[in-house]
């Protein structure tokens, strides 16, 4: 959360892929990669774009480190519901990859029940889990590797 606060300035959307695996049936968070680490560029147009390139580099990291990508985060200026381009345009186009969204650009601190948290259903339909019952969705806790 600090480092997408930082990343934003409070200015822009930054955002990060979370990187892990999966632990009988629960994804596990291990590692992490930030957009602008995948492309300087990401946060120009003051919300997240990442082309072609930054997803080669992305699958090539989690290649490289035995990993995949659990969920994505990325910050919004105000609260932390779904754009529409949010919606038509998941950063994995998977059924199931989870999308996180962080409020007030991550400045701290970033209460739990305010992330919106989202699953891919396919076919540009999410449901929703967000709100007083995120901890049926996630869980916030130190894991070793
Ligand atoms: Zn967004």
């Amino acid at each position: 959360m600090a480092e997408l606060d930082r990343r934003g300035r409070r200015r822009h959307e930054a955002g990060v892929f979370l990187l892990g695996d999966d632990v009988g049936g629960s994804r596990v968070v291990r590692d992490a990669i930030f957009y602008d680490q995948l492309d300087p560029k990401a946060y120009d147009t003051g919300i997240c774009v990442l082309h072609g390139a930054a997803f080669a580099q992305l699958w090539n990291v989690c290649r490289k480190r035995g990993l995949t990508v659990v969920a994505d985060a990325h910050t919004h200026g105000g609260d932390a519901r779904q754009s529409g381009s949010d919606r038509k345009n998941p950063m994995v186009a998977r059924p199931g990859h989870i999308a996180v969204i962080v409020p007030d650009f991550a400045r701290g601190p970033v209460l739990p029940e305010r992330l919106g948290l989202y699953r891919y259903l396919g076919d540009h339909r999410w449901t929703e889990h967000g709100g007083r019952r995120w901890r049926r969705f996630l869980s916030l806790r130190e894991v070793r590797r």
